[in-house]
């Protein structure tokens, strides 16, 4: 695919629809409004480029021709289930046909072979139940209506028939439904590809449970979604050769590390912590637990419950998901241990000593949390003091011990606390690899990708960096998917596709990965130098990149950037940067956590290799990311893709609340408006030669009447009406954009 990307033109990215030239007085047409983005209204007047409409919603607006776009009058009233069908082909008809279908429950749209999914924020149990699933068992995309199913369907039929393995990517922001849609996918395809239910505990049924254990240990409450997932996922779903599911592998991404020891109002830290202070009275003595509102890891959100979950029981079925996923109790017992330990630890607080700037225990209730931590982790107490309060220092001639002062302590608890949480996070995600297990005969697999989208906030940091970096990437494979899906049909249909042109943000990706002086580059470059500040660090990013279209230096400040993404400009933040992009272990914590008794413990902390421990070469988070990214872009390479694409239709969370702004934005961030966009740079309009009959036989009726060859009369129509442009495919009429609305311009003079 990616030879022809590079041989295609590459265009500006506002490829506009061509204007249609019929936008008269009495015309109904889309204009933009403030509000609304797109509301529908009646043109009163025209002088020269200027349109005075009537709004549907009552005001009066004078519009530029160029900015209206047509609507069509005879789109059906429940909308169509595939965008590719709208007989204009643009902004707004795409987002009235969304609406149009949402207020009918109709949650999912095709756009061509992508699944637009609205988020219903209600529960439509019979949308999913096993009877649905059992009417798209075996159907074809588009003999029923548009659903997760169908994609699941397609997906595992492609895989059979062709025998090639094939990918789901769901994408979408956060709280648009990503993990359900997974959830949903996983559930049919284990319909299709599990065993009976006599033969104990499935691999399918091991893989549908790892969803549980995952979310308790990565999902937290955020402002955007009560159950958001704090990293990314991507699971592989086996198959032997008789369809049925022999394994799976599930691979992580960045999960978010400083919500443990970080968080605010209304958010919370992830939900393992608060189930494991709901859990029975003996279990809560064992880890000596309490209300979750005395420790200082969760109390610095005012937010401890979720509504609508009982962390009692949600505790009780997380153990029951463990057991299945093949967690032993002692190694349970192990995992409860470590999640206590990191709360007791939260409560160590450090003061000031009295006569030097040594950190020293707060107080009695510090000393206790401190020895509550050590007994948990089966460490010595001592060392994890001074693991916590000094340091060593190497020089050549000697080994320094020096006291940290109060913030220094407080910054190496945090350490140790994420350090811990991260690995038993890592710990959990191996441990259910190795007990659902790999099939090594498996020919095809299923990946089903459900990964953080793209994120511009008010403060933009490494996180966020990453997270728009893997977008970017995601954003190329789709472009070229729907780029070659497009071709393929033109082709098939003996179509000239020399029109079509191909939006790439190859440049976006160079600036922030390409060896040696893209942003991760030199941010590793920056790491490795002691003296570096994330001052100099954007001072190099300025010098190198001056001259490149996507990068901007801001007015007014001394360290962030602009990158301009395919979805919008986002504005870094660099302070965080550089320690952020370290992966390091404090030497003292290390050394403490592998001399634990408890050998889980001391297991998440195996002793570094002697090489390692000297070798003072850091370890980059950014690099790991890009080259954990470059290796799931090339198994996606491998499959047939297939896309999803979830859409939030407003942020109060609400059900059968359609927000035009938000689905606006995330269309376009999402990519859906860039396929459009493809689409309409060449034919945006595919008619087989009888739906184009039916609607425009009127215009010559003389051609129509008593001609049995549909493609004759489709050409002579065209022929008749003196359009240029359009193409005559095997089975299908071709139309540039705009045509059709042409078209019917002529049909209502009639
Ligand atoms: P994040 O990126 O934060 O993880 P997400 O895209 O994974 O977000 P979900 O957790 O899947 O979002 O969905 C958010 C909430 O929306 C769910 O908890 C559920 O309440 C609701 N929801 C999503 N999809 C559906 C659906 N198909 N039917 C009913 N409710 C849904
Ligand atoms: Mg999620």
């Amino acid at each position: 695919m990616r030879p022809l990307a590079r041989k295609l033109v590459k265009v500006a990215n506002q490829l506009k629809v061509g204007i249609p030239e019929n936008i008269v007085v009495g015309s109904h047409v889309w204009v933009g409004d403030p509000e609304l983005v797109w509301v529908d209204g009646l043109i009163l007047n025209i002088n020269g480029a200027e349109a005075e409409i009537e709004t549907s919603n009552g005001k009066k607006v004078v519009s530029n021709l160029s900015k209206l776009h047509p609507k069509d009058m005879d789109a059906p009233t429940v909308g169509v289930d595939d965008m590719t069908k709208l007989a204009y082909l643009h902004e707004p008809g795409v987002l009235h046909n969304l609406e149009t279908r949402f207020k009918i429950n109709e949650i999912y749209t095709y756009t061509g072979n992508i699944l637009i999914a609205m988020n219903p924020f209600q529960s439509l149990p019979e949308l999913y139940d096993t009877n649905v699933m059992k009417r798209y068992k075996g159907a074809a995309v588009g003999d029923l209506s548009p659903h997760v199913f169908a994609i699941a369907e397609a997906a595992y039929r492609a895989m059979i028939t062709e025998v090639k393995s094939n990918s789901i990517l769901v994408s979408g922001e956060s709280g648009a439904g990503k993990t359900e849609t997974t959830k949903m996918l996983m559930r049919y395809l284990a319909y299709l590809g599990g065993r009976t239910a006599s033969e104990g505990r499935s691999v399918e049924q091991q893989v549908l449970e790892s969803n549980p254990v995952l979310e308790a240990f990565g999902n937290a409450k955020t402002v955007r979604n009560d159950n958001s997932s704090r990293f990314g996922k991507f699971v592989e779903i086996q198959f032997d050769n008789r369809g049925r599911i022999s394994g799976a592998a599930i691979r992580t991404y960045l999960l978010e590390r400083s919500r443990v020891c970080q968080i605010s109002d209304p958010e919370r830290n992830y939900h393992v912590f608060y189930l494991l202070c709901a859990s029975p009275p003996e279990e809560k003595e064992k880890y000596k637990l309490g209300d979750p509102r005395s420790f200082h890891y969760l109390n610095r959100s005012n937010c401890f419950e979720l509504a609508g979950v009982n962390a009692a029981q949600e505790y009780l079925s997380t153990k029951r998901a463990m057991d299945i996923v093949g967690i032993s109790q002692e190694e349970q017992d192990a995992i409860f241990r470590v999640i206590a330990a990191i709360l007791h630890l939260g409560n160590v607080k450090f003061a000031k000593a009295e006569e030097t700037d040594s950190a020293v225990l707060e107080d009695e209730q510090s000393k206790f949390h401190l020895d509550t931590t050590a007994e948990l982790l089966m460490c010595d107490s001592n060392v994890l003091e001074a693991a916590l309060r000094e340091r060593m220092m190497i020089t050549p001639e000697e080994v320094i011990k020096r006291s940290l002062d109060p913030l220094g302590a407080t910054v190496s608890r945090d350490g140790l606390a994420k350090t811990l949480y991260s690995r038993l996070f890592d710990w959990l995600v191996q441990k259910i690899n190795f007990s659902i297990g790999q099939d090594p005969d498996s020919k095809c697999l299923i990946g089903v990708l459900d990964i953080y989208g793209f994120e511009s906030f008010q403060t933009n940091s490494f996180e966020q960096f990453c997270i728009n970096f893997t977008n970017e990437k995601l954003q190329q494979h789709f472009n070229q998917h729907v780029f070659k899906m497009e071709q393929e049909e033109y082709t098939k249909e003996g179509i000239n596709w020399s029109y079509l042109e191909f939006v790439d943000n190859q440049d976006v990706l160079d600036l922030i990965e390409k060896k040696p002086c893209g942003i991760i580059a030199l941010l590793d470059e920056a790491c490795m130098f002691p003296k570096s500040t994330h001052e100099t660090f954007s001072e190099r990013l300025y010098q190198t990149f001056k001259d490149r279209k996507r990068f901007i230096k801001p007015k007014l400040t001394r360290s962030d950037f602009i990158v301009v993404h395919y979805a919008g400009d986002v504005q870094y933040q660099s302070e965080q940067f550089l320690d952020k992009n370290k992966d390091y272990v404090v030497p003292e914590h290390q050394d403490m956590l592998s001399a634990s008794k408890c050998s889980f413990v001391s297991g998440l902390f195996p002793p570094l290799s002697e090489d390692a421990a000297k070798s003072s070469k850091f370890s980059s988070i950014g690099s790991r990311f890009k080259l954990q990214l470059q290796q799931l872009m090339d198994t996606l390479n491998m499959t047939e893709p297939h896309y999803i694409r979830c859409v939030k239709p407003n942020s109060v969370l609400k059900a059968c609340v359609f927000d035009n702004i938000n689905v606006i934005q995330q269309l376009r961030s999402g990519g859906v408006l860039e396929a459009v966009r493809i689409k309409c740079a060449g034919f945006p309009t595919h008619w087989t030669f009888q739906d184009f009959l039916t609607r425009l036989g009127i215009l010559a009726p003389e051609i129509v009447r008593g001609n049995f060859d549909e493609k004759d009369s489709c050409k002579k129509i065209l022929e008749k009406v003196g359009l240029t442009g359009y193409q005559i495919g095997e089975t299908k009429v071709f139309l540039r954009a705009g045509q059709m609305a042409e078209l019917d311009a002529r049909r209502t003079c009639l």
